[in-house]
Formats: structure tokens, sequence, C-alpha cells
């Protein structure tokens, strides 16, 4: 500990106070420190901002010896250890970023009592010889962050997370704490079993960030429709928006730029340099978007992002609720917005088609893509969904588009079965593959030259739908997609029917759906 003298200030509010410069504790923050205080293991289930470093960064300070804090984002160590030294706490860190010389200097000041907190790279702790220098000094308390890697399948720091199991056989008087802001009841679960928490209290802090908009809008121009966003309801203020690929990453950065937005990009492909340079304008600079890969904002702590802008469908609810838990840390209205359309369904069918793995990896990842997908076609309370998959309850929140607009549904079996049977009768021309774009244009008549190349113009569907329009049409697809009644195979996205299907074919099932925003059909019936 920092050896408290004064008897003003005594324990963890004092501490609070005095070393953090913060009046109170917020939510469950003081149970929590109080019970690892007093020598408790304890799982902190917490969302992004909600201030899980003082869980552990206090009792740290409180309880003698150093605090080892577990965390795989080695790039953000040297700035928090740099932040907590500003504020006169000892703090150091051990990873592989760092030569023989700075390591011995850590060490040493770990032997001899120097430190409060000490932070440490995952691997760190499969290194005998690290072992052994813990073995040497004193250990106030172990706080493993981002406790979910222990969990996610296919992470990079799995197998380091596994091996701290081996925490509690090593030293079994010194308190644990799991600290991660995922919190699915299946991350939960197998967090506190892979840990050996079992004996641990748990502390599942609630998951709304009310001060967050959340927006999923139809993809006409996603590009375009940021900009409108960006505009009208962000000038000069600084946000994250996430693209799926480099590539796009670039284009929408440039596109900003070219329209007067101080837009920087971030990705992998960029040298480390770079990535530094922009992550460092974006924290110090006011009113700086960065465009970015999922790669950027782990762990980023900036108070003031006042929107998270995603062109491109999330993975899965929790990457979507990290990422635009970014957004309104100090607690200001900010938005999350995110287009989605039918081509981002169609993409990540793909991509789980062709992914590395055996098949429960990919049904894992077909799960994960479906709650996703289930969030974006609600009618409902998108906050209310959300919080449910967490496996939290609430009710309508006023602070979303469907409550703020509630969406019509409408009756689309009709439709449905018009397209599905379009899909029966090119499914029979075994060589040949179509994807949504023919389609369409098969259902709404259009005489186009890949139409008449195959007498697609002759078939009893021709032109059976030219009561709706295109971007309805792209709706029902994408619908039906979402719900399983249509499939996609191979490269070209081809649409095949499911097991599911013949039961619409047959009116045997109805499908409810969402109808397409006034605005997004208005846009491409005028292009049309
Ligand atoms: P998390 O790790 O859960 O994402 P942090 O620990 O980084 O969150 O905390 C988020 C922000 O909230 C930080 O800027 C932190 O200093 C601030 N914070 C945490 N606890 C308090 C508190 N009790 N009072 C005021 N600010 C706090
Ligand atoms: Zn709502």
């Amino acid at each position: 500990g920092a050896g408290e003298t004064e008897d003003d200030v005594s324990g963890a509010v004092g501490v609070l106070r005095r070393v953090f410069g913060y009046d109170a504790f917020r939510g469950e923050q003081q149970s929590i420190i109080e019970h690892v205080i007093t020598g408790g293991d304890a799982v902190v289930l917490m969302p992004t901002g909600g201030g899980k470093s003082l869980c552990y960064q206090i009792p740290a300070l409180v309880r003698p010896g150093v605090g080892v804090v577990v965390s795989p984002l080695i790039a953000l160590m040297q700035d928090q250890v740099d932040a907590l030294r500003a504020l006169g706490v000892r703090a150091g860190f051990l990873n592989s970023t760092q030569d023989l010389e700075e390591r011995r200097l850590v060490e040493a000041e770990f032997l001899s009592g120097e430190l409060d907190l000490l932070y440490l790279a995952p691997e760190r702790l499969r290194v005998e010889q690290t072992l052994n220098l813990l073995d040497r000094g004193k250990i106030s308390l172990f706080a493993i962050d981002e406790a979910h890697c222990v969990a996610q399948w296919g992470h990079d720091f799995r197998p380091d997370y596994l091996a701290l199991s081996m925490l509690r056989e090593r030293w079994p008087e010194v308190p644990r704490m799991a600290l991660t802001a995922t919190a699915t009841e299946a991350t939960h679960r197998e967090i506190t079993a892979r840990l050996g928490m079992e004996n641990a209290r748990h502390f599942v802090a609630s998951f709304d960030r009310p001060n967050i908009q959340y927006r999923i809008a139809g993809k006409s121009d996603p590009k375009k429709q940021l900009l409108e966003l960006l505009r009208t309801e962000h000038a000069g203020d600084a946000g994250i928006v996430y693209c799926l690929s480099r590539a796009s990453v670039e284009k929408t950065a440039e596109f900003l730029v070219q329209n007067g937005v101080t837009a920087l990009p971030y990705h992998a492909g960029l040298d480390a340099r770079m990535r530094a340079e922009h992550q460092a304008r974006f924290l110090r600079e006011d009113g700086v978007v960065v465009v970015a890969t999922i790669a950027f904002g782990m762990g980023i702590d900036k108070p003031d992002v006042r929107f998270v802008a995603h062109l491109d469908l999330p993975k899965s609810v929790e990457g979507y609720y990290q990422e635009t838990g970014r957004a309104g840390r100090d607690g200001q209205p900010s938005t999350a917005w995110l287009a989605y359309g039918l081509q981002d369904v169609v993409q990540q069918r793909k991509m789980i088609d062709g992914s590395d793995g055996d098949d429960a990896h990919r049904r894992r990842l077909s799960a994960h893509l479906d709650a996703m997908l289930a969030l974006c076609e609600t009618v409902e309370c998108r906050r209310v969904r959300l919080l449910a998959y967490f496996g939290q309850e609430s009710s309508a929140c006023g602070n979303c588009d469907t409550c703020l607009t509630p969406p019509q549904t409408w009756d689309g079996t009709v439709p449905s079965q018009k397209l599905l049977s379009t899909v029966v009768r090119l499914q029979r021309e075994r060589k040949q593959k179509f994807g949504a774009g023919q389609i369409v244009d098969i259902l709404m008549g259009r005489k186009t030259a890949k139409v008449i190349q195959f007498d697609h113009d002759q078939l009893s569907v021709f032109g059976i739908g030219e009561d709706l329009r295109e971007a309805e049409w792209r709706g029902v697809i994408r619908q039906l997609l979402a719900q399983r009644l249509l499939a996609v195979e191979g490269d070209y996205g081809t649409l095949v029917l499911t097991e599911a299907s013949g039961e619409v074919l047959r009116g045997q099932r109805e499908v409810p759906m969402r109808r397409e925003p006034e605005k997004a059909v208005k846009a491409k019936a005028a292009k049309a």
C-alpha cells in the first residue's frame, strides 16, 4: 500500500478522494472494494466505462503488498502506469515490449516493496522466472482484467488465461478478482469455472447505458448516411466509425476528410507509429473522428466520444455492445448508430461458411450472428432487447429508434411465398447460380440482359412482385435470411431454401415483417 498515515484519510473512501480526487463511489464499487480489502474473491461484471479499474486499484493501495494486475492490453500499459504515477501511485509493468534493463528495474522495485501495482501481460505468468519473482515479493491481490478472454473461442490470449487457474493453488491466501465487461450468462459461468472462482462473490452491475441512444438504420449509401448524421447531429464531435475491412476504413476516412471532417484511419495494416499517432490525436485533440476496424478502442479511456457508428454489421451482440459502449463514458447524450442491409447478412453468412474450425465453431458463430440480426430486425425497444441478451430485464426506454419512431409491421407471408417460389424455380437450374439481384429483377418483371439470357422472363413468377419496390424486396430477402427461412450458399451469394422454407410455401407459417422505413424506400425509388 501507499502507506497511509494521516488520520483523516482512512480506508477506501479516503483513498478515493485523496489519491483519485473523486467524491463518491459509483454503483457497486464500494461493496466490491470492501469485499476485496477484507480478503474475499470477486467476479465483477461491469459495462465498459463503469469504473472497474478503481475496484482493484484501491484495494491494492489499502492492503499491504503489491496488487498484480493481469491485462492483455500491452499497448496501454505504459499509459495506464503513467496515469497512475501522475496521481502518485507507485505502478509498474512487465511485458514483452521492455528490454532486459527496464524489466530488471521493475523487478527490483517489486522486490523492495516500492510498488503498489504491477501490471503483467498474461503470458508472463507462464514463465517460471516471473512466478519465482512473485514468490519473493508480497502480493496484495490478483486482478484478472478482461477475464472474458478465458471464455472466448479463438481468442489470442485464451491459453494464457486458462493457465491463470494456477493462481489459486500457488497463492491460496491472496484474493483474486476477475473483471470483465462481457456479461452473458455463458461467459459468466465459464469465467467462474475456468478460473476456479466458485467461492467468489459475484457483482453484476446494470448494463444499461441510458445516455446512449441506440439506432439501427437501413443501409442504402452508408458513407453518405454517415456524413448526414455527422452534419446534422455531431458536427465537431469526437467519434469512432467502425468498418469491417481495411479497405473500407481507408475509403471512409478519405471520404470524410474530403467533406471537411477531421477523420483518421486506424487498422492493423498501418505501421505502429502511425497507429500510435492517430490514437494520440484522437485522445488529445477535440473533434477527431477515428475510422477503424475493431482493432481500435479496447481499453481506450476517452470520456467525450459523442458517437459510435457502425458501417458494417458487428459479428455479435457482445461486440456491438462493447464497441458502442465506447460512446458517452462521461454520461452525456451520445449516439450509437448502425447501418445494416441485406449485403451484411449475405457477407457474414458466407464468412461463417468459409471459416476455419469445426462445425461446433461455425454453429457458435451462427448463433452470435442470429442474435445480432434479431436485434437489428426487432420492432421492440432496442435497449430492452440488448439488456435481455445480457440477462437483464427492463422496460421500453424512450431513447432508441424503435421507441422514438415505432416501426410498422406488416404481414410478409404472401411476398415471402412469391420470393421463395422464385428461389425454387432457380434452384432447378442446377448449373447456374443466382443471387438476390436476379431474383428481385425477376419478381419485378425487369427484362435485363441477364434475365433474357436465361429465359427468366418465361418463368411463371416473372413480374409477380410488381406491387413492392426494390428496397422492399431487399428487405423481404434480408428478413427471410435473418429468420433462417432463406440461406446463402457459395461464393456468389446464391440464395437457397432452408428446411423451414417449406412451411412458408405450404402456408403453414406466417411471416411478420418490419416495414422498411419510408426514407430508405423513397431514396431507392427515386433512383430506379
Ligand atoms: P472500465 O474499466 O470499467 O471500462 P474505468 O475504470 O476505465 O472503466 O473507468 C471509466 C472512467 O470513469 C474513468 O475515467 C474513471 O476515472 C472514471 N471513474 C471511475 N470511478 C469513478 C468514480 N467513483 N467517480 C468518478 N469517476 C470515476
Ligand atoms: Zn427503446
